[in-house]
């Protein structure tokens, strides 16, 4: 294995401009899963912290130093933060992939990803956004739109750095504040970005982190009759829990949750894309995908031959440390991700599925103080067992047989997620029909897991609430206002004189 020594980090949370500590001192360490080490230290945010960046998000939004900002400039801001990512993008690749595990080819994406978002964004802020409406004269009305205020944005460890862009791209355009934490487990990338948010200029205020537990610095956020929006990225549960809280003070939530997303498979598809696709669906990530495709639907004739095939390409996926050359799929992101995804198989095995690859943690070739497990897939499933119907998160796959296009849409809408989907077949009407009776918010046909900055991406169901990304992202950022002008400026004379 590929040993890579890095020295231990100190981070910092940014709070009005400032680089800070824990207001008690408290520090938390940080992993890199392929080997168990430590990376970095990050402080261990607090109440008075999260209590701190709040007020400086509100006094910036109140005194207009971001939402008056013309939006030509505001727009020429997020393209120089684009083109700082690009500046950086091999130092944060490398942060991504010691952060978070995932092999370097797939943290190089995100950060491309990340800038092209940043630049969609800057793209979007000036095109015309308004609408009129014929009202009866002499009125004349008119929309506009407006920042919601004080956004609070918490984002998981799947893609560190992407998924805090998807919120902080769009709600910066859109002339919000904000007050962001990263998940506990990765806070380097979203670091590195901050830091550029200074090194561009940003006004103090504007963009505040702050790291630490989301049951302390979430929920003060969450609870903060001071901010006036969640938009939160991350696991059902915890959605609920934020949903609940926010109504205390009826803030607006957006919610982008888990998964557990049906990739079906007709006998009519291209046999070796649709293997092809499977395992990229599953695996990608090492299944760390909230889109992941991890019930697999086959149709009974070709349901042997695809579980030959799909077991012989999974076994040979090179499973490895994100920075080994020839990597193709990294570890799990924690010590405590890897029990639980370990538990899961052994539910599986429990409910009297079969595993037909993989199966157990790796710790050969001294990955043993790593978090790795092999491409795993379950068969002999039934719709009931939990490991059809949770989410499990890592690269465990279970692969049905359904018989009729009725058994392939009612299995595949069996969960109480709703997030992805995708259909592979070559008869095109077929296709669409089945995409249209699936209950999910993203889905393919003859591909798995393609995204755009410029497409809505979220789920249906327990899947989340709103949308992020595309126009549709942008709106979840914005209040709109409806404005009555009246033309001919005379009494109303409803009452007499
Ligand atoms: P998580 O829900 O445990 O944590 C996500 C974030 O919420 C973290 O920053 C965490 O500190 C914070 N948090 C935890 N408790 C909180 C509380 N009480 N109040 C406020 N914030 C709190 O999820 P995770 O394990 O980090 O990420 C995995 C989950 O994220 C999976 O379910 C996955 O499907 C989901 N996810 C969804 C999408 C999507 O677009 N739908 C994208 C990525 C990940």
């Amino acid at each position: 294995m590929v040993k890579v020594k890095v020295d231990t980090l100190e981070l910092n949370m940014y709070i009005d401009g400032q680089w800070t500590k824990s207001s008690n001192g408290g520090m938390r360490s940080v992993i890199n899963p392929a080997t168990g080490e430590e990376i970095a230290q990050a402080p261990e945010g607090t109440v008075e912290d999260a209590k701190k960046a709040i007020q400086a998000a509100r006094e910036a939004f109140d005194t207009g130093v971001w939402s008056e900002v013309p939006a030509i400039e505001r727009a020429a801001f997020l393209l120089k933060v684009a083109d700082k990512i690009d500046e950086r993008a091999e130092e944060l690749a490398r942060l991504e992939t010691i952060d978070n595990g995932k092999p370097l080819r797939e943290a190089e994406g995100d950060i491309a990803d990340a800038a092209a978002c940043f630049r969609y964004y800057a793209g979007i802020v000036t095109k015309p956004d308004g609408e009129t409406y014929h009202v009866t004269d002499p009125m004349q009305a008119m929309v506009v739109r407006e920042p919601v205020g004080v956004c609070g944005l918490i984002v998981p460890w799947n893609f560190p750095l992407l998924m805090s862009v998807w919120k902080l791209a769009p709600a910066l355009a859109a002339g919000n504040t904000v007050v962001f934490k990263p998940s506990e487990v990765t806070p380097i990338t979203p670091t590195k970005l901050f830091e550029i948010f200074e090194e561009v200029g940003l006004p103090k205020g504007v963009a505040n982190m702050v790291m630490g537990a989301g049951d302390v610095v979430g929920d003060a956020i969450t609870e903060s009759p001071d901010v006036d929006m969640i938009s939160f990225t991350g696991g059902t549960k915890t959605g609920k829990h934020i949903m609940k809280k926010a109504a205390d003070t009826m803030k607006k939530v957006s919610l982008e949750l888990g998964g557990k997303s049906p990739n079906i498979i007709f006998a009519d598809a291209d046999f070796e894309v649709a293997v092809d696709f499977a395992l990229f669906g599953i695996y990608c990530g090492s299944g760390q995908v909230c889109s992941a495709g991890s019930r697999i639907l086959v149709e009974e004739s070709i349901y042997d031959r695809f579980v030959d095939r799909f077991v012989e390409r999974a076994k040979q996926i090179k499973v490895g440390a994100g920075l080994a050359e020839g990597t193709e799929m990294g570890p799990l992101v924690s010590q405590q991700h890897l029990e639980k995804v370990l538990s899961y198989i052994e539910i599986g095995k429990e409910e009297g599925a079969r595993v037909i690859c993989g199966g157990n943690r790796i710790t050969a070739n001294g990955y043993d103080k790593g978090y790795f497990v092999e491409p795993t897939a379950f068969v002999d499933v039934n719709q009931n067992m939990r490991i059809v119907q949770e989410e499990i998160f890592g690269p465990v796959a279970v692969i049905q047989k359904f018989s009729t296009e009725e058994e392939a849409i009612q299995l595949a809408n069996g969960t109480k997620y709703g997030l992805a989907g995708a259909v592979f077949s070559n008869d095109g009407a077929k296709a669409l029909r089945i995409i249209k009776k699936l209950r999910s918010g993203i889905t393919w046909i003859n591909s798995y897991h393609p995204t755009y900055n410029e497409a809505p991406w979220g789920g249906y169901k327990e899947s989340g609430i709103g949308r992020s990304l595309g126009t549709h992202g942008f709106d979840e950022f914005q209040e709109i206002k409806q404005i009555n002008i009246n033309l001919q400026v005379e009494p109303v004379q409803w009452f007499e004189k």
